[in-house]
């Protein structure tokens, strides 16, 4: 027997349409590429999301066709957005922060029709289409005046591609288990592979998105998504805001903190998400200019672990609350978020930025739980750390174009590769990435925890940890060092701030100091790269 409900299909465009209707005159705000700001709203957006839609049938994309963007957070990267996926294809959002090899390979790979792109990206566009096998169409995301002389093939400008559509359109009316989005990870070894969202598992991830305890958006909210909607879908943001009639506000081709902070104060911004990266310059960039962050009230913060130092400094300083967020790609991305328990409301301040300090407790729809090296699940007691395993259905089953092979146990679980600890509450904390931690002496150290040990010492702009071969405990740590600037940390004081902080047997072998820490495409700190700069390094006691 079924049940006596309606079957109303899961679908991206329904997120739009109910914005447009509900909350049409909520702003979308845009530092554009072109320079400037634009001003719109979800009723327009959605408008011309439609006319997008209309372009890309006439130019005879169909039901699940890719078509790529190469684009930061604009409202037009919006607009394709919903246009793409609203008339059934794929919108593929492509990370311009790769190699270029790796953009050519991942365009090709997935088989985009259609390339959409930012004026920031005319010169890679130019050098990569020759490579490009399967893009038909190229349209840069501005209006005709703006569009250079350039070797790029039939070349439509966005603003015209709008203009030819009178928006008598209807959004594709697609199974909910039609792909909506793709996006690859940037995995730092092998080539990347792409995950393949469905219309279901994206409007799934947004009322969990939206539930108190995680981005919690409501109609009141100014969310300004820092993180980019080619990184895990800005962490579905634009369709959490829309699901809520939130004001959205975009930075464009800006990540940089007098930029970001301009906005926040001048559109009063309550909730922003980005990765760690960008609140150490923010931080920084305050105490030098000595404002305040006006109605900012939460920073959600994920992609790397937050220092404790940047939870208590936002709070102290700021009266700015940290959400640590976890996820990846894989799982859409969103998986735990750190909001406070009502256990963890009755504790102290202190021992709420120890809470803080771990990723969170998982959202409904995400099961969760660690595995030792044998699969056997190990203790929630805070204290055992193992494989994390996920599970739900904004999860991923399989990789685009099954690379990878089987990805999921017989159970149905996804291996994380990230290490970590569930503690009673249900907070869960990531030690490291599996292929990171420092196996010492046959038990791990947690480089994450040394990072964000090092972080809270005064004149540490940024900290990286390694493992590297030790001849009698098989690996020792190492600590890499940025100094802020004007400031001469000796290798003794930070072995000095460590002291007592981490383990006796956690304590770095050495320190060394470095002007600049690599980040990966996505603003992780690159520990392959790291260990291979430091492959011939010796250890003071291993020489
Ligand atoms: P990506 O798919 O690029 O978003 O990368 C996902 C990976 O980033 C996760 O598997 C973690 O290793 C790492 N990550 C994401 N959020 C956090 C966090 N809050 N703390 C530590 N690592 C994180």
């Amino acid at each position: 027997m079924l049940g006596g409900m309606q079957d109303w299909p899961l679908l991206v465009w329904k997120l739009i349409d109910h914005a447009a209707l509900h909350h049409g005159s909520r702003e979308i705000v845009t530092a554009r590429v072109e320079g400037g700001e634009s001003r719109s709203n979800w009723r327009e957006v959605r408008e011309r999301a439609l006319k997008v839609a209309q372009g890309l049938s006439r130019l005879g994309v169909r039901t699940g066709d890719r078509a790529a963007t190469l684009a930061w957070n604009t409202q037009r990267h919006v607009e394709c957005w919903y246009g793409i996926s609203g008339m059934g294809a794929v919108a593929h959002t492509v990370n311009p922060r790769l190699f270029e090899e790796q953009i050519v390979y991942i365009i090709n790979h997935a088989g985009d029709r259609v390339l959409f792109f930012d004026l920031t990206f005319v010169p890679l566009v130019e050098r990569i289409a020759p490579k490009l096998n399967t893009v038909e169409h190229y349209v840069l995301m501005t209006g005709r005046e703006h569009v250079p002389e350039t070797s790029i093939p039939d070349l439509l400008a966005y603003e015209d591609l709008i203009a030819a559509s009178d928006g008598d359109f209807e959004w594709a009316n697609v199974d909910e288990l039609t792909p909506a989005g793709l996006c690859y990870t940037s995995g730092t070894t092998g080539n990347p592979k792409g995950v393949l969202y469905t219309h279901r598992s994206n409007v799934l991830h947004t009322f969990g998105a939206n539930s108190a305890d995680a981005l919690g958006l409501t109609s009141a909210a100014t969310i300004l998504p820092v993180v980019p909607m080619y990184h895990a879908n800005a962490w579905g943001v634009p369709y959490a805001a829309a699901a809520a009639g939130a004001k959205l506000v975009m930075g464009g081709a800006h990540f940089d903190a007098p930029t970001l902070h301009g906005l926040i104060m001048r559109e009063g911004v309550t909730l922003t998400a980005a990765v760690p990266t960008v609140w150490l310059a923010m931080l920084q960039h305050l105490e030098k200019s000595g404002q305040g962050m006006g109605e900012l009230k939460r920073v959600v913060i994920g992609g790397s672990a937050v220092p404790r130092s940047m939870i208590v400094d936002f709070k102290e300083k700021y009266d700015v609350t940290v959400c640590h967020a976890w996820g990846m790609t894989e799982m859409s991305p969103l998986g735990t978020l750190g909001s406070l328990s009502a256990a963890a409301l009755e504790k102290t301040q202190q021992e709420q930025f120890d809470i803080q300090t771990k990723q969170g407790r998982a959202i409904f729809g995400v099961e969760m739980k660690i595995v030792d090296d044998n699969g056997d699940e190990m203790p929630r007691d805070g204290k055992a750390f193992g494989h994390l395993m996920v599970r739900g259905p904004w999860v991923v089953r399989e990789y685009y174009a099954g690379d990878g092979g089987h990805v999921l146990d017989a159970d149905g679980w996804f291996d994380t590769g990230d290490v970590a600890t569930i503690d009673p509450s249900g907070y869960m904390q990531i030690t490291d990435r599996a292929k990171d931690v420092i196996k010492s002496g046959g038990e791990w150290i947690s480089s994450i925890e040394l990072e964000n040990e090092a972080v809270g010492h005064a004149a540490v702009a940024e900290a990286a940890v390694i493992g590297l071969p030790h001849p009698k405990w098989d690996e020792r740590p190492l600590l890499i060092v940025v100094r802020k600037p004007d400031t001469n940390p000796s290798k003794q004081d930070l072995l000095d701030h460590l002291e007592g902080r981490v383990a006796k047997w956690w304590m770095p072998n050495d320190v060394v100091f470095v002007d600049e820490i690599p980040h990966t495409a996505t603003g992780k700190i690159q520990k392959l790269t790291l260990r291979q700069q430091f492959k011939d390094y010796r250890f003071p006691d291993a020489a």
